[in-house]
């Protein structure tokens, strides 16, 4: 009998075309529906809370991908740094410098996504379009060896109209090629574009998303 969790996962994955990554959010999920997920074949799990991944990550398979999805704060980058594999939200200068030091300190170069901040919602996270760009200009990250910029992350405004979410991830996508073509033209490894959740994923890889971040659908509501 296929359970709940596989049942989920399958359909999931059968709605995906093959070049696009399925991060299955496993946040506030226990660790036995994690390895539902994983006895299917799923090795890369997203988390939103430093102590809660690294539990995990203690606990479960050492081939498992944990990808940081949530706000990172600065001063927490030290316990994820040993082991993290893609961290999707960096939006500041000081958050990359850390990600770097404490890298080096691991003997790891780790991969980083810039969040982008294009719903019309209010939140300090995420650069703006504007921001994003006076940041790669500036050019410090290019010294930054323990860290590799793979590509870009955002979310879609958590609206009912289709309409507005397909334009944040045409814009996101238009966004994504321009720095790609100013900053990263000769770097292959700049090719991650990390948007759609449960509700949005379908128009997210319409627009040319390649990495999708999915929990409801997967492992069902969260109880906070
Ligand atoms: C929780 C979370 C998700 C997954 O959301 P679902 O709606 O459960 O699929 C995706 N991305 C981020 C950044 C999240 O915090």
């Amino acid at each position: 009998m296929e359970t709940a969790i596989a049942h989920n996962l399958r359909l999931v994955r059968e709605s995906l075309p093959d070049s696009v990554r399925l991060v299955a959010v496993s946040k506030f999920h226990p660790e036995e529906e994690l390895m539902e997920a994983y006895n299917q074949g799923q090795i890369v799990f997203g988390e939103s809370h430093v102590q809660e991944m690294t539990r995990k990550h203690d606990a479960l398979p050492g081939d498992i991908e944990w990808h940081f999805i949530g706000h990172l704060q600065t001063n927490k980058v030290k316990y994820l740094a040993p082991y993290v594999s893609l961290i999707h939200a960096v939006d500041s200068l000081k958050l990359l410098r850390e990600i770097n030091r404490q890298a080096e300190r691991n003997n790891r170069v780790i991969d980083v996504l810039l969040q982008l901040h294009i719903a019309q919602e209010q939140t300090k996270f995420g650069f703006s379009t504007h921001e994003c760009i006076e940041f790669l200009k500036e050019g410090e990250w290019r010294d930054m060896v323990n860290v590799r910029i793979r590509g870009l992350m955002m979310m879609a405004s958590n609206v009912d109209d289709e309409q507005q979410i397909k334009e944040e991830f045409c814009l996101a996508a238009e966004f994504f090629e321009s720095v790609r073509q100013t900053f990263f033209v000769n770097d292959e490894m700049f090719e991650i574009k990390s948007w759609g959740m449960s509700d949005d994923y379908l128009l997210a890889v319409n627009s040319g998303s390649n990495m999708v971040r999915i929990g409801t659908t997967i492992f069902g509501e969260r109880v906070y």
